[in-house]
């Protein structure tokens, strides 16, 4: 299945695959959006990472903020496969957490869904997904990493945060009122330069964790992330979501 329309419209497969530009990449893009075909242009891609159990209305804002205000050309939204950061803790099925991003970014024109991460085994690191994307796009398409306001300032201790800095700009969606002093501080000291950006979007205190916590309280997750998440979450079951049929009685 599609991620989204944003396979760009007018390059078909075979126009690709005579255009020497996308040539070695149509082969390997799998799912991931067509750019790059105009070289005398510079495409952005942007790369929302996370979790996404569930995906909620605090990424999708997130990323919609980004798009407009950097000229993005797309969002490509990456469920991680195995997260490093999650090792830890109990994490849904890769292949639930990515049909549930799916769903949610498939009435927006410009944002995708990728299993580009959900298919690989081990450990999503970002700055091996980098290395691997900027293998397959041409050079006239540049990465926008997007990460929240709370996990911004970290970027400079993940596994090879040079080869992070070296290849993507970074976004930074803060809400209003949050402190950057810490953020802007470790970019300040960190050993490699990043290009960092930061969004001020509107206030939405909403997490996964929040979503998961209210599922298995049996309370609703209306406005808090697409409704057809919602209906994903009930029909499998997941988070503890048990009987009742979603919908039916209970205000969900
Ligand atoms: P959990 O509660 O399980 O930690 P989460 O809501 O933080 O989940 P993740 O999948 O871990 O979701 O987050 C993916 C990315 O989205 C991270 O960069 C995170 O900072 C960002 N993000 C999460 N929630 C929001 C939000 N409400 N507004 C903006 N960015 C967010
Ligand atoms: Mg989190």
């Amino acid at each position: 299945m599609g991620g989204s329309a944003d396979r760009g419209e007018g390059s078909t497969m075979a126009n690709d695959a005579l255009d020497p530009h996308v040539g070695v990449a149509t082969a390997v893009r799998g799912d991931l959006p067509a750019l790059g075909q105009d070289p005398s242009r510079t495409y952005r891609l942007g790369i929302m990472g996370g979790t996404f159990d569930p995906i909620h209305n605090g990424h999708l804002v997130a990323a919609e903020a980004a798009f407009d205000r950097l000229g993005l050309d797309v969002v490509v939204f990456m469920p991680a496969g195995s997260p490093a950061f999650k090792q830890d803790k109990q994490v849904s099925a890769g292949e639930d957490r990515y049909a549930m991003t799916l769903l949610a970014t498939s009435d927006n024109p410009h944002f995708t869904a990728s299993r580009f991460e959900v298919d690989r085994a081990g450990i999503t690191y970002t700055a091996e997904t980098l290395t691997r994307l900027r293998e397959i796009y041409p050079n006239n398409v540049e990465f926008y990493f997007i990460t929240g306001a709370d996990a911004i300032a970290e970027v400079v201790t993940w596994r090879d945060a040079g080869t992070i800095a070296r290849l993507a700009h970074l976004v930074g969606a803060t809400r209003p009122g949050y402190d950057l002093e810490s953020a802007r501080r470790a970019f300040a000291e960190a050993s490699c330069e990043f290009d960092v950006t930061y969004l001020e979007i509107p206030a939405l205190a909403i997490s996964s964790s929040y979503l998961r916590e209210r599922v298995s309280a049996g309370q609703s997750l209306r406005y808090l992330t697409p409704d057809v998440v919602t209906g994903y979450i009930h029909k499998h079951e997941l988070y503890g979501a048990h009987g009742g049929r979603y919908g039916q009685g209970r205000g969900l």
